[in-house]
């Protein structure tokens, strides 16, 4: 027995008792896995991030058949079984198994498959990353599979711009990225640089990428300069011109570790959740990245430019001497440290959102980070186009906790703020039930829903998982950390419309719990519970009528029931109208119902003020306000 087989006997050993728990993967898939454990002895699977089979493992072969020599055909022949077949869903993908590439090494053979996707017009490109890779030993004994195969809906691609057109692009790109080299390499490689790039090389190559569930054709472009030498790949989207991604192909001629900065990801400690407030802060700390920085010392990117104070001014965060984001959330650097969670925290949502149809900013939004003019508060100032996060009083004297930027609800509220300003088509949701849509939409899209998200994304950082049973039972405090233990408001109540007050935040808590509770109908659709759509994609169904529905809205005094009918009328677009029911339930609980369409003046308050203008409108820059 050699050494290898030794080591596989082993491993064989250990998993032979281990059955699959198939709860791990995708619905289209499971059964096929969970039978897997009946046809191969000691066989493990793996699942990838949509539940899909990422790793298949056989240490004691996963093929009966005879090897006749011929690596392609004896793997084709194994994934052309029925049992293959619905375990790597290959009948709805196009894998090309003609076209298969085998190669040899000292341990045995591999072949590599290509998937490809068809367009409405025709066209079929290759996926990018899209690959297959079947291993087997000197013996024809496969072991391995592993699949990058992506599942997507394959969108549109009409009126996609020319291979000319991304070049000049991505070459105006690389431009810009050698512009900025001359920080970390001196002026004179930048110079240089820039000079290279008017007659780099360039590569195009029009494929298929992935992206959320979504697959779009995109221009993968590389340009290549000599003196000096880069070669860096960037990723046109084909229909829009956007350059969605950009990467050094270069991973050894990197120079300096500034440089290698200023094209990658740069370490930076952070929060992915709402920190607890009865933990030590240092024990919920993690290490996370930032990437993409056009300079790569100061924390800004094309969407936030954060600013913290020092002697009285406002200056850009610069990265530690080591050229990272590393800070501590105690002592001298805890205002770099809260800038970098709000980073972080706030193009993530973008990210995600944007995801779901968010419009892109056209510039930069500056984020003033514990601002010791704004107490107990934190804003969006839609006309000066800031953010502003203050600090805490003390909790000991009925205020916020010192540091409310570290409060992720809080730094999510406000963005919502900012997201409905970009979306919304009168960039506001004027009205006194307007205003209150504005708080309930900022703590539920804002808060909950980032809240879900990140706890699905980041669990395996953060220890912090998420279920449908989580969501029942959350109490949907909004600011738990930033005033403990009961937190600024609460978006699950029973208020109506009847309980109406006149104040934004109150009145947000009936409209608000609305939201809410057909946030958590949404994840308790059977669908669901049957497993037919992921917690993460019924989640992203919610933002995504969250962003379409804002689109919808009327520009001027927003009802409560312009909010439901939009939010129908969005369903119906997204899912056929797959939740309408439990939308309208939820609103109708709380008094907004199909029939109250005309209802528009808050229930016999106005202490003079607020008839026709909105509670508390008049705050200086139409602010909205975390409180008040
Ligand atoms: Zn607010």
């Amino acid at each position: 027995m050699t050494i290898r087989e030794e080591k596989f006997a082993a491993l064989t050993a250990i998993t032979q008792n281990a059955p699959i728990n198939s709860n791990r993967f995708n619905p289209s898939v499971k059964s096929a896995v969970s039978n897997l454990g009946t046809v191969f002895n000691g066989v493990e699977a793996t699942p990838d991030a949509q539940g899909f089979v990422r790793h298949l493992t056989g240490a004691n072969g996963l093929s009966g058949a005879k090897f006749l020599g011929d690596a392609k055909a004896h793997a084709v022949a194994f994934l052309n079984s029925g049992n293959l077949v619905s375990t790597f869903d290959l009948s709805k993908l196009d894998v090309d198994m003609a076209n298969g590439v085998a190669s040899e090494n000292a341990f045995g053979h591999q072949v590599l498959f290509q998937q490809f996707v068809t367009f409405s017009d025709g066209t079929k490109l290759p996926v990018r990353g899209g690959k297959m890779n079947v291993t087997m030993d000197k013996e024809g004994k496969i072991y391995n599979v592993t699949s990058e195969l992506k599942h997507g809906r394959v969108m549109s691609k009409r009126g996609v711009i020319s291979e000319a057109e991304a070049i000049e692009i991505a070459r105006a790109k690389f431009s810009r990225l050698a512009g900025q080299l001359s920080k970390t390499n001196g002026k004179e490689y930048a110079k240089a640089l820039r000079s290279a790039v008017k007659t780099c090389t360039a590569k195009v190559k029009l494929v298929a990428s992935e992206n959320n569930g979504k697959i779009d054709a995109v221009y993968e472009v590389i340009l290549g300069t000599d003196q000096p030498r880069q070669l860096i790949e960037f990723l046109v989207k084909a229909k829009t011109g956007e350059i969605v991604h950009w990467a050094s192909k270069l991973h050894f001629s990197v120079s300096s570790k500034a440089q290698q900065a200023a094209l990658g990801r740069i370490a930076a400690k952070c929060f992915l959740n709402i920190p607890d407030p009865n933990k030590p802060l240092n024990q919920q700390v993690v290490d996370y990245y930032v990437e993409n920085l056009p300079d790569p010392k100061v924390l800004a990117n094309e969407r936030y430019k954060m600013l913290v104070e020092v002697k009285g001014q406002w200056v850009p965060v610069t990265a530690a001497a080591d050229g990272t984001f590393n800070f501590s959330p105690t002592g001298k650097d805890k205002d770099k440290f809260s800038a970098v969670v709000a980073f972080i925290a706030l193009n993530l949502q973008s990210d995600i959102n944007e995801g779901w149809g968010l419009k892109k900013q056209t510039r930069a939004i500056p984020v003033y980070v514990n601002d010791k003019s704004v107490q107990d508060n934190a804003y969006f100032d839609p006309e000066n186009y800031e953010i502003h996060i203050g600090v805490g009083s003390g909790t000991a004297s009925g205020g916020l906790t010192e540091m409310i930027g570290f409060d992720l609800g809080v730094l999510w509220h406000e963005n919502r703020h900012h997201e409905v300003f970009l979306q919304t088509p009168g960039n506001d949701m004027p009205g006194p039930q307007g205003g209150a849509c504005n708080e309930a939409t900022a703590d539920v899209h804002g808060q909950l829903m980032m809240q879900y998200t990140f706890a699905i994304m980041f669990g395996k950082i953060t220890g912090q998982t998420l279920t449908v049973a989580d969501i029942v039972k959350d109490p949907r405090i909004i600011g738990l950390y930033a005033m403990p233990p009961q937190g600024i408001r609460t978006q699950r109540n029973t208020k109506t419309v009847a309980d109406q007050q006149g104040e934004v935040h109150a009145d947000g808590e009936i409209v608000g719990a609305a939201m809410a509770d057909a946030l958590q109908a949404y994840v308790e659709q059977p669908d669901v519970a049957s497993g037919k759509i992921s917690l993460a994609d019924q989640l992203a169904n919610y933002g995504r009528a969250g962003q379409l529905l804002m689109t919808l809205l009327p520009t001027r005094n927003v009802r409560f029931t312009d909010w439901r009918r939009c939010h129908i009328t969005a369903d119906q677009q997204l899912t056929g109208g797959a939740n309408r029911a439990v939308i309208e339930k939820a609103f109708d609980a709380h008094g907004i119902t199909a029939s109250s369409a005309t209802q528009t003046k808050p229930k016999g308050k106005g202490k003079g003020k607020g008839k026709g203008k909105g509670g508390n409108r008049k705050a200086p820059g139409n602010r909205r306000r975390v409180k008040a």
